[in-house]
């Protein structure tokens, strides 16, 4: 069984449809999903035998596998008396309040955003080695995008990828095939999508967030790829 703390499937990667369908996805692949699911504790005596939520159930295991992300360890930084809240406090110049200490990677927090990943750190070190080298350059934060198969299905997220006053939603969807990809456009631009079942063409729509061209054009095509959309363009 897959249990969950809040109402829906990575919360962070997916917006509540796209969730709801990897939700089913998983469950029609024999795997239990409970949502909503606040663990309180284990269960058992020489080995697990369950885990005990906060609503008084026990889930019966004899295996546990807990995913529950990661923390900065900013002791260091705190105690050499710099500014931390989750990671180290930077600005877009991955400075810390010191301006002669600066912070990237894993431990800095940019803009309240603390990024877990590596390409964020490789952008954050190009910034950072520009400006020790004598030139400017600025850190605006990161795109995220997220690309993997959950359990077989493939999911795709990046950039904004819900619905928010400005924007408009192209939806392609097909429930009984597992299949859903949403694209939300802001001022004719590709602002963010989500791909469930099928990540095709999921490079392609980065590029399109990433470049911010205006993509009007092809906007009716972009549910079904690249290919598509340039034929639609030439
Ligand atoms: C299991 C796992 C899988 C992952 N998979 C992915 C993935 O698929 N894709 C992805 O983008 N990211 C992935 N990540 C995240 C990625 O590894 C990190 O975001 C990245 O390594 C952060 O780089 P960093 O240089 O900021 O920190 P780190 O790689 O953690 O390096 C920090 C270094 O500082 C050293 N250090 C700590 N304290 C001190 C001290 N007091 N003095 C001296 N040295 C110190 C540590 O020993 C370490 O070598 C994964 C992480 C884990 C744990």
């Amino acid at each position: 069984m897959l249990l969950h703390l809040v109402d829906r499937l990575m919360e962070r990667q997916l917006d509540a449809e796209g969730a709801a369908l990897l939700a089913e996805a998983i469950t029609a692949r024999g795997i239990a999903v409970r949502l909503g699911a606040a663990s309180t504790g284990f269960v058992g005596t020489d080995k697990v035998e369950g885990v005990a939520l906060q609503d008084g159930t026990v889930v019966p295991a004899d295996l546990v596998v807990v995913a529950i992300g990661v923390r900065p360890n900013a002791d260091l930084a705190r105690a050499a008396g710099l500014a931390v809240n989750r990671g180290v406090l930077v600005d877009d110049g991955l400075t810390t309040d010191d301006d002669s200490i600066f912070a990237i990677g894993e431990c800095a927090e940019h803009r309240g955003s603390v990024y877990g990943l590596v390409e964020p750190a490789h952008e954050q070190a190009r910034v950072l080695a520009m400006r020790l080298a004598g030139k400017s350059a600025a850190y605006e934060g990161s795109l995220l995008a997220t690309n993997l198969k959950v359990s077989g299905v493939g999911v795709f997220s990046a950039g904004a990828f819900e619905a928010a006053e400005g924007t408009e939603t192209v939806v392609l969807r097909d429930r009984n095939a597992g299949l859903y990809r949403k694209f939300v456009l802001r001022e004719g631009r590709l602002a963010g999508c989500v791909l469930v079942g099928d990540t095709q063409g999921a490079l392609f729509y980065l590029g399109l967030i990433r470049s911010g061209q205006d993509i009007s054009a092809i906007r009716a095509d972009l549910p079904f790829g690249e290919h598509y959309c340039t034929a639609r363009a030439a």
